[in-house]
């Protein structure tokens, strides 16, 4: 699919879900791709991009913005606290803030630097072993945890199961974001995200759908 008609298919998943056009927004995932099918995407226009290793946003994101300095980028894979500060230089927003160690060394250097990137809290609602993310039962607690050290926290973020339904874990989602004051909701990817958008979703992580297939997954 082009760009174009990604953002044709998210207008009409937001109209029909009677919200407003451009109130999701979409997150061009560009993790593997060839510079040359990211430089495309920016030449088109598109300014909002993911990527989910913090050294492979080091390699290319600082090339890119110099041409195209308007261009933001948003870390949505796991992030090691020893590598918090080099991610807080590059990442407008870190999607994948999971436990109190990683939340407090971020608050820390956010002191430090003057400056913090949005936050958003991983839910690891499909309770998977191999998955990142706070459990379900523990996210009130841990969102609580970041406020009071006044992480700018945006809402939530999940990564649903890939053999379940994903509007279920969309939902749990939501549900844990309206009683925490929340309206971010990180969810939806090439295969869900009109599904994603009917459910709420704020910000999409859209990938192979806008890029193509990846070489190789990571
Ligand atoms: C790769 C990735 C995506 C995009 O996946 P596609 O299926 O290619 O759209 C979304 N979210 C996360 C966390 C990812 O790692």
């Amino acid at each position: 699919m082009s760009l174009q008609e990604i953002q044709e298919k998210f207008a009409k998943a937001e109209k029909e879900a009677g919200r407003a056009v451009g109130s999701a927004q979409l997150i061009a995932v560009s993790k593997v791709q060839p510079d040359e099918r990211v430089h495309a995407v920016l030449s088109e226009g598109h300014r909002l991009f993911g990527e989910n290793r913090v050294q492979e946003a080091a390699g290319k994101w600082p090339k890119f913005k110099e041409e195209f300095s308007d261009a933001s980028v948003h870390l949505i894979g796991p992030l090691q606290t020893n590598k918090a500060r080099q991610a807080m230089e590059l990442f407008d927003a870190i999607h994948t803030v999971d436990r109190p160690k990683l939340a407090k060394t971020i608050a820390r250097l956010a002191q430090e630097m003057g400056h913090c990137p949005d936050v958003f809290v991983q839910v690891n609602t499909g309770e998977e072993e191999q998955k990142a993310g706070v459990a379900p039962q523990e996210a009130d607690g841990f969102i609580a945890e970041c406020r009071a050290l006044e992480l700018p926290i945006k809402g939530l973020m999940c990564i649903p199961p890939a053999d379940e339904e994903a509007s279920l874990h969309f939902a749990l989602l939501g549900k844990i974001a309206e009683r925490n004051g929340l309206t971010g909701l990180s969810m939806g990817m090439s295969g869900d995200f009109e599904r994603a958008i009917a459910l709420g979703a704020t910000h999409v992580r859209v990938g192979s759908a806008i890029f193509g297939q990846r070489a190789y997954e990571l």
